[in-house]
């Protein structure tokens, strides 16, 4: 039994023949999960019923079910979805002009313990695998066609590097749901290995680099992670990474008041950076957490100060405002509902 969502379309062919079945389907196939989005084999009706049987034995689809929705004043929406096991992630549906960006986890939790961050509090359960994410993309797709994807929800992905690359291959998938590479953005702790492997897929995916914090000493309070890869370590590997694929990376930086937010942060922020070629810089504005009381939101003006620092230092940044804030589901929010 291999589940449907977990087969590239260029799989297909191959795998029906391995299985004495008639490779010819495979087109019929990827039109019923891919151009008509069916959630169960019986709406696949230009295939034949006893084929259909066959395919649910064979080839199930993930069940993923919809247990919870809720809507931001800001058209936000986060949804929980809990798989066979009873485990459960959130992805976060974002509307905007001209875009609909869907925020995807790759974990159930996560074991990076970043401490501002709620989803890492509990440490992880499980990895997703390949087909349970597309299952969470076809999940989200119901509620609108997804423009953008960006890998910014629960888990981090290159901790689950195989399920979660193979699962956005099969998204980008000319034949199959086709949104580009491009439109799908990969963000990760710093977990330095994973930026070779990414570099090798020769795939344009955008990656994003959470930073937050200029100094290895700051860094390694907030972020564990940054222990066993340190800055210089990282910045080495984003600079290669650049040198190898010619693709810009992006540095997040959460701004916590009284804690990453000083002008001379910014400063140092400022020269970190410029060590990995044309790299730019997201400022995100701490959405507070429970299990943190004292890290706090900075105020505007410290943030548009932090700002300034770094565009006079030239380097290209973006003060980013959080949504989803009143339905939880804001940056760093999402978290497991049935360990409370
Ligand atoms: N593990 C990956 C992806 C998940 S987190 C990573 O670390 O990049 C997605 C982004 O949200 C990261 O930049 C993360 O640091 C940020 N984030 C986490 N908690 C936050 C919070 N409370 N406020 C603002 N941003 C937060």
């Amino acid at each position: 039994m291999t589940k449907a969502w977990s087969i590239l379309p260029e799989e297909w062919k191959g795998i029906l023949a391995e299985r004495g079945l008639r490779p010819f389907r495979a087109d019929q196939i990827l039109q019923a999960l891919y151009r008509d989005y069916i959630d169960d084999w019986d709406k696949a009706t230009t295939l034949p019923k006893d084929f259909r049987e066959t395919l649910k034995k064979e080839f199930p689809l993930t069940a993923c079910r919809e247990l919870e929705t809720s809507k931001s004043a800001d058209g936000t929406q986060k949804l929980l979805l809990g798989f066979e096991d009873g485990q459960s992630v959130e992805t976060v549906l974002i509307p905007a002009t001209g875009r609909f960006t869907q925020c995807i986890s790759t974990q159930v939790g996560c074991a990076m313990g970043c401490a501002f961050c709620a989803s890492g509090s509990k440490g992880v359960v499980r990895s997703l695998t390949s087909d349970e994410i597309v299952a969470e993309y076809m999940a989200g797709r119901r509620h609108g066609e997804i423009t953008n994807i960006v890998v910014m929800g629960m888990g981090e992905p290159f901790n689950n590097y195989d399920e979660t690359i193979r699962a956005l291959k099969l998204i980008n998938a000319g034949k199959g749901p086709n949104l580009g590479a491009r439109h799908i953005t990969i963000s990760t702790c710093g977990v330095v290995p994973g930026f070779k492997r990414l570099a090798a897929e020769g795939i344009q995916f955008e990656l994003s680099v959470s930073l937050h914090a200029p100094n290895d000493k700051l860094r390694s309070e907030l972020m564990p992670v940054n222990r066993r890869w340190p800055i210089d370590e990282l910045l080495a590997a984003c600079a290669e990474y650049t040198k190898a694929t010619k693709r810009i990376i992006t540095f997040e930086y959460t701004v916590i008041k009284g804690v990453n937010d000083s002008r001379a942060c910014a400063e140092e922020l400022a020269r970190q950076v410029k060590r990995v070629p044309m790299a730019k810089v997201n400022l995100i504005p701490l959405s507070p957490v429970e299990h943190r009381p004292d890290f706090e939101t900075p105020d505007d003006q410290t943030l548009l100060m932090f700002l300034d620092v770094l565009m006079k230092n030239r380097v290209q940044t973006m003060l980013r405002r959080s949504r989803g804030k009143d339905a939880n589901a804001a940056c760093g929010q999402l978290r497991l509902r049935h360990l409370g």
